[in-house]
């Protein structure tokens, strides 16, 4: 299988690659194609060759062993090679460059001095983290939960836990007392790991007391491991709670590191829960390691000294494999970020960007679209000629925020990776690479090394060739890929290996296009059907953010008598604009003349807020419940950032009858 993006001409390049960044990157055009064909012709020796990018304790001898005939799904990289995670985060690179910065903290209060932390210094406090854990009783496949604001002590506990062979699992510090309890439980975890409180934009999560609370639902052999942060006060139980720093402070400055197999778990991470009850994505050492920091140096074109910045918490993929990960195994400095994009205004990305002279920033389109409504000002206030290339990720960009990006942000001099990947892929399957593709705004455009999207009919399972529309799957395994569901087998051979027999079902759906782009059209539990036609909600939403009057839309289906399904939008208006009969109307005429009649919504309904995960996208399936006037069964809302919103939205629906 070949990409046609690069052989065939592509017709409308809308922004090709800058000639000055081709020269420079790692991949150009022809290196991408001579490389991706020999990813997929030959996946044993390309990989085999690739996962020497790592040190191996015991080197591999097998690289591949995948079965995906559901009932005997089973997946394995390197599997007889053995390794240590943090060894090739750290130590490895201490002779070469231990006094570079190996993280820039940026802490949540602009007044608050950033830190920097050499590799040496990292060493130091992962090796004293990792002791205390051990005092602790934690050993070689315990799970460790980890409940942690951005700070550096996230960073230094994942790899403790991956320094002792501890298998880690990262909640969000905004989750609730009962989320936080439910995966200790669902896990069986040794161990907490939290801050006494989480600053956010200038308010405080107070995280211990969340902990206690949750650990109320706990076994009482549960520790609490508990990092001094704020200094704020906190209930303390002897014997239960522990002191990270006092013991860290007298803890050992080495540890030796754990010999793990490549299959050995690094981590669980539980998935946002935009479509059910949240998963146990487990993610191993070998494979992830290899994918993450292959594609965290080809897809931002990382060089040697470069400065990287992934604004995503930790407690989402994007933070294990491009904040700590993926930079890390690179040798890489990468920042990490305490605080939100609008404290104290709307210039805080701008203002952390020039402060440390950031080279590539990768973020997610509804940080984008949040500032864009913000205005101008904000952004050119500040001297951004340090980025060489933008990055998002999370959801489909629209190209009116893509513009916004590459203008105003990049100044039409930075290249846009729009990355299409998920929890359970462990890193980038569908993406640019920034010296080697033409970009065309709003596209995933063409896949990463070694792998294989499928296109398929939704309901006759039809594998669907050149320009097309249906379900994306991907035809054969690479190495980030997710191995199991923590406990659960079953359940992940069900949602991933039972529809589409022999090929990995992402659950987006997408469209290629002539040129062999990829445009991911939304989850394909979002697509609704009118009148018999088939459409993407996310075609529908960028329609109405287009509007210059429109934030943020959100559009479901719900049954409609005649056309069997009806188009309901959820509308967030810009700042200042009133929400009147007039402005409906004017939508609504919008729509039908952005994409066509059969696209117009069949009811909008204003919304101030609208219901997201943490990492910022919208639950559509509790907006199709509202639609459907369905409140009683919302479903597992724990992962909402502010579940609030949800009965604003229930109690205006209402009125509206
Ligand atoms: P859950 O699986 O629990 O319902 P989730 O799918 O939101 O939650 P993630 O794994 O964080 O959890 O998100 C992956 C999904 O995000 C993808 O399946 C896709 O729908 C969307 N997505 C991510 N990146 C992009 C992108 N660049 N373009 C379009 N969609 C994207
Ligand atoms: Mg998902």
């Amino acid at each position: 299988m070949s990409t046609q993006a690069q052989t065939a001409e592509v017709k409308e390049p809308v922004y090709p690659v800058p000639t000055e960044f081709a020269k420079t990157a790692h991949i150009d055009a022809a290196k991408y194609q001579e490389m991706y064909a020999q990813s997929v012709n030959d996946p044993e020796a390309f990989w085999g060759e690739h996962g020497k990018r790592l040190d191996w304790i015991k080197p591999y001898t097998q690289v591949k062993d995948v079965n995906y005939n559901f009932g005997e799904v089973s997946i394995k990289w390197f599997h007889d090679g053995t390794l240590n995670v943090a060894y090739n985060c750290i130590d490895r690179h201490l002779e070469k460059r231990g006094d570079q910065t190996a993280i820039i903290f940026e802490p949540d209060n602009p007044d608050d001095e950033a830190q920097h932390i050499t590799y040496n210094e990292l060493h130091d406090k992962v090796c004293r983290m990792a002791n205390v854990l051990r005092s602790q009783g934690v050993t070689k496949g315990d799970r460790v939960i980890l409940y942690l604001p951005m700070i550096p002590e996230a960073a230094y506990a994942m790899l403790a836990c991956a320094r002792i062979g501890a298998i880690h699992s990262i909640v969000f510090a905004g989750f609730s007392p009962d989320a936080l309890a439910n995966r200790v439980n669902d896990c069986g975890a040794k161990v907490i790991i939290t801050a006494d409180e989480a600053p956010r934009g200038g308010r405080v999560t107070p995280l211990k007391s969340n902990a206690d609370a949750a650990l109320l639902h706990c076994s009482d052999k549960v520790r609490c491991l508990v990092v001094k942060h704020t200094g704020g006060q906190t209930t303390w139980v002897d014997g239960r709670d522990v002191d990270v720093n006092a013991l860290m402070e007298h803890a050992a400055p080495e540890c030796p590191v754990e010999e793990v197999n490549a299959e050995d778990p690094l981590f669980i991470l539980y998935t946002s829960g935009s479509t059910g009850k949240p998963k146990g994505v487990v993610h191993c050492s070998g494979g992830y390691l290899v994918y993450a920091a292959m594609t965290q140096e080809l897809v931002f074109d990382y060089h040697e000294g470069d400065v990287y910045w992934c604004t995503a918490d930790v407690g989402w993929v994007t933070g294990h494999s491009y904040i700590v990960y993926g930079p890390l195994a690179n040798g890489a400095t990468s920042l990490m970020f305490e605080g939100v994009p609008t404290y104290p205004d709307a210039g805080r990305f701008w203002a952390v960007c020039e402060k440390h002279k950031v080279n590539q920033f990768y973020t997610a389109p509804t940080a984008i679209r949040a500032l864009m409504g913000k205005g101008t000002e904000f952004v050119e206030k500040y001297d951004l000629s340090s980025i060489k290339t933008l990055g998002t990720v999370g959801e489909p960009i629209n190209p009116e925020a893509w513009n916004w990006y590459n203008d105003v942000v990049g100044k039409g001099k930075a290249p846009i990776v729009d990355t299409w990947w998920q929890t359970e892929t462990g890193g980038h399957l569908l993406t640019p690479l920034p010296g080697a593709t033409a970009l065309k705004p709003g596209s995933a455009t063409t896949p990463f090394f070694g792998v294989q999207p499928i296109v398929l009919d939704p309901t006759t399972a039809e594998v669907l060739e050149g320009a097309t529309e249906g379900v994306l799957c991907i035809a054969d395994s690479w190495p980030g890929q997710m191995r199991t569901v923590w406990g659960d087998h079953e359940r992940f051979q069900d949602t991933y290996f039972s529809q589409y027999k022999g090929y990995y079902f992402s659950g987006d759906g997408c469209r290629r296009d002539e040129d062999g782009y990829y445009w991911i059209t939304g989850r394909v539990d979002d697509v609704i059907n009118v009148s018999g036609h088939r459409m993407g909600t996310a075609e529908v939403e960028s329609a109405l953010v287009a509007h210059a009057k429109v934030a943020e839309a959100a559009v479901v289906g719900y049954p409609h008598e005649i056309k069997g399904q009806g188009i309901y939008a959820y509308v967030t208006l810009m700042n200042g604009e009133e929400p009147t009969e007039e402005l409906r109307k004017e939508l609504e005429k919008w729509v039908r003349t952005e994409i066509g009649p059969i696209a117009k919504p069949d009811l909008i309904q204003w919304a101030p807020n609208l219901p997201k995960t943490r990492s910022g996208k919208i639950m559509r399936r509790i907006l199709r419940k509202i639609a459907e006037n369905d409140f009683g069964a919302l479903g597992d809302t724990s992962t909402l950032a502010e579940p609030g919103c949800v009965d604003e939205l229930i109690e205006n629906r209402m009125n509206r009858g």
